[in-house]
């Protein structure tokens, strides 16, 4: 006869270590390295995933440190053309939408790391060298020095220092703070930008089809990213509904009256 032992506890508030977690990045890394950027063939992602692992495995995971990601940092090494690094705050399905059809733009989650990592969940557990399944910790209500966390703002902060030339964000104009200083754009990638290599900043304020379009550009929020911008001694230049990617939006709503006339 089998009994069922009582539910565990779950120690922490979020979600567990996405399932096949190890299975997921291992092929993802694969997929980038060999048929979506081919000259990054010779990455061993073996080697790879298991610094990816190490950084984090058999840690309290409310103790994780940038430290704990170097050696997975320093193993991959991706240039990005200049003019084509593309930030995003709360625009993430039609930034990706957009960089899946103008392929040379590259979002994080358009180079090797934040592909690999891109919606998954992990975390480990000081007592064992397995991951946890079970839970993990929340960066809002458990702890905000969690492995997802940190492991985001680490290659988020290597992402805009090795950026050049002009560089873009896709901000949400349908909010009344498209620009949120406490964001990861708003806290780490403005400021790790290097203003001897990035001349230019360059916003594409995109409203959400059907929301009455509202003049983004010129309210205080945006206000507030040139400033910062300027005060770091680079140019800013803001354009609402940028139409290359209205064009991605009206996709689905083609009939709306944005996508029918002139946008
Ligand atoms: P955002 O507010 O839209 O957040 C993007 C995603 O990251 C959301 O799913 C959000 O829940 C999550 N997130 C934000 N801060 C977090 C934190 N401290 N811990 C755990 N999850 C967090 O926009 P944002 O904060 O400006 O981040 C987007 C920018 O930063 C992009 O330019 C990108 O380069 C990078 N980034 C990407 C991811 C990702 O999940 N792909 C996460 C964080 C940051």
């Amino acid at each position: 006869l089998k009994v069922r032992s009582p539910p565990e506890l779950l120690e922490w508030h979020g979600h567990g270590t996405t399932s096949h977690f190890s299975e997921i990045v291992l092929g993802r890394c694969f997929t980038y390295t060999q048929i979506i950027r081919p000259e990054l063939r010779d990455e061993d992602c073996q080697k790879i995933v298991d610094a990816f692992k190490s950084a984090f495995l058999s840690k309290n995971p409310c103790n994780i440190t940038k430290e704990d990601y170097q050696p997975l940092i320093k193993l991959v090494t991706q240039t990005i053309p200049c003019n084509k690094t593309l930030f995003w705050s709360k625009s993430k399905d039609l930034v990706h939408q957009f960089t899946w059809v103008q392929r040379e733009f590259f979002t994080l989650e358009d180079t090797l790391l934040g592909y690999m990592a891109d919606d998954l969940t992990w975390c480990g557990d000081p007592s064992t060298s397995d991951l946890n399944y079970q839970s993990c910790p929340h960066w809002r209500t458990d702890c905000s020095n969690n492995p997802g966390s940190v492991f985001w703002k680490v290659i988020s902060q290597k992402f805009a220092e090795a950026a050049c030339g002009v560089v873009q964000v896709m901000l949400n104009g349908s909010l009344t703070e498209p620009f949120n200083k406490n964001s990861t754009f708003g806290s780490v990638e403005v400021f790790n930008l290097n203003p001897e290599k990035v001349h230019t900043v360059q916003a594409w304020v995109m409203d959400d089809i059907g929301k009455v379009s509202s003049d983004s550009c010129s309210g205080s929020s945006l206000n507030e990213l040139k400033s910062i911008v300027r005060e770091r001694k680079m140019a800013f230049i803001c354009q609402d509904n940028y139409r290359p990617a209205r064009f991605v939006q009206c996709v689905k709503n083609p009939e709306h009256l944005s996508c029918r006339s002139g946008i």
